[in-house]
């Protein structure tokens, strides 16, 4: 099943994400489910609160990048209750797009290596080091457990620049080639 992707503008993307146990409801399909919505999107990495769910839940397949980033090719994961435990190296600029933010690019200025506590899709713990582009989708995608978007991350020049198009997303005045879910326009004048 593929879910509609929650767009700019819904207060759950800004919420912090808990996390989830062994037990939690239809985890297997949703993992199933959210590959398949990140797969028709042409996503790299989905995170649950873009499913409208406020868990620790990360979806990633990297393969799309495997052109320039051969360590991209078979990376394919389930991140439970990921946690960040360190972040070093220069940051770096990389052009980032997120789903539920579409048609934005920016360059987002990110640190170079993570170390990364989760859990996979079966609950066994794993404790490993990332860089380069694998670890870019893991903190941008470990944002949105946290109620980050990448915009966040742009100077204010250009957040101010990017403000009409933000507003333009959240009031669903976007073209997406894929099913979102815009909030509900609840203020009227
Ligand atoms: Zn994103």
């Amino acid at each position: 099943m593929i879910y509609p992707i929650y767009a700019y503008g819904h207060q759950l993307l800004r919420k912090k994400s808990e996390d989830i146990t062994k037990d939690y409801p239809e985890l297997q399909t949703i993992i199933h489910n959210m590959y398949e919505t990140m797969y028709s999107s042409n996503g790299v990495g989905l995170a649950a609160p873009q499913i409208g769910k406020n868990i620790r839940l990360i979806v990633i397949d990297a393969k799309a990048y495997n052109e320039d980033y051969p360590e991209a090719a078979s990376f394919k994961k389930v991140l439970i209750n990921a946690k960040i435990l360190e972040t070093t190296g220069d940051p770096w600029l990389f052009n980032e797009g997120c789903l539920s933010v579409p048609e934005i690019r920016e360059d987002i200025s990110r640190p170079q290596k993570i170390k990364i506590e989760y859990m996979d899709e079966n609950f066994n713990e794993h404790i490993e080091e990332y860089d380069g582009v694998i670890a870019r989708i893991m903190l941008h995608e470990y944002d949105h457990l946290e109620g980050i978007l990448f915009v966040d991350r742009v100077g204010s020049l250009k957040k101010t620049l990017l403000k009409r198009k933000l507003s333009d997303i959240s009031k669903g005045n976007v073209k997406v080639s894929y099913k979102m879910n815009f909030p509900a326009l609840k203020k009227k004048r």
